[in-house]
């Protein structure tokens, strides 16, 4: 079957995991959280005491290091750092507060885009989504979104969605962690938060997440036939899995 890479990228909270994920299941192809990588690796950085921020430098190397591996039998797919399973500490407060300080490291970025352009080869019909998987990692990607939301609206997604974990959420906190969160993703010399000119965009603020996954299929379904695939070469490196 040929590929089939559909890249959603956005900022903090504009429902693009959960539309991603949800995309990918209706498609029935494979889902790629690739916030969860940096996400990863920043947990990586604070348990063992290194400050991304302060020392950018050690949290490089130990990225560098670093095997991260997912667990494609299950949905989501679980990720693992140096074999350890990771996943309760992704949305911690200290993980969350960091991650971009990690995420604006050039070294960390050439790590893991190659990570994630190596999945790309051994995982082809993939929907995967992040900050600059149009634009830098997979700028030959079958059908491209960008999806945006007033930051209000955002906010109270991740509210909620923290509150469904079962965790605490102050909606005003969240709001001014998230437009600092944007500021920095957006200003970052290597991979910035961007709208690639290819990529089709919609404005999430307005519409159910139903809504945005049915529209999203259907403007998928008219691009490509999914059963067949892409045509175009979905770009990235060649490689062994991961
Ligand atoms: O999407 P999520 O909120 O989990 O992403 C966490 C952080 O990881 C983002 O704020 C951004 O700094 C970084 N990130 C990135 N590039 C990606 C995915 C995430 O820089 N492709």
């Amino acid at each position: 079957m040929q590929r089939l890479i559909i890249t959603m990228d956005g900022p903090a909270g504009s429902g693009k995991s959960t539309v991603a994920r949800q995309l990918a299941a209706r498609l029935g192809v494979e889902f790629l959280d690739t916030g969860a990588m940096y996400r990863g690796l920043t947990a990586l950085c604070v348990d063992q005491g290194v400050d991304p921020e302060a020392e950018p430098s050690q949290a490089a190397a130990l990225a560098a290091d670093a095997h991260l591996h997912f667990d494609w039998s299950q949905d989501p797919p679980r990720l693992y750092v140096n074999d350890r399973d990771v996943n309760h500490r992704l949305r911690d407060t200290d993980v969350t507060s960091r991650v971009s300080a990690l995420a604006s490291i050039g070294e960390v970025r050439k790590v893991l885009v190659a990570a994630q352009q190596r999945i790309g080869e051994a995982h082809p019909r993939l929907v995967t989504e992040g900050r600059d998987q149009g634009s830098v990692v997979f700028p030959n990607a079958c059908v491209k979104f960008y999806l945006d939301a007033e930051p209000p609206v955002r906010a109270r997604r991740r509210a909620d969605q923290l509150r469904a974990l079962g965790r605490e959420a102050n909606e005003a906190d969240i709001l001014d962690q998230l437009v600092q969160r944007d500021e920095r993703d957006a200003a970052r010399k290597t991979g910035p938060l961007t709208c690639p000119e290819d990529a089709h965009k919609l404005d999430t603020t307005n519409m159910t997440l139903d809504a945005v996954v049915d529209y999203c299929e259907q403007y998928v379904r008219q691009q490509v036939d999914p059963e067949v695939g892409c045509v175009r070469s979905a770009g990235g490196a060649s490689g062994g899995a991961t």
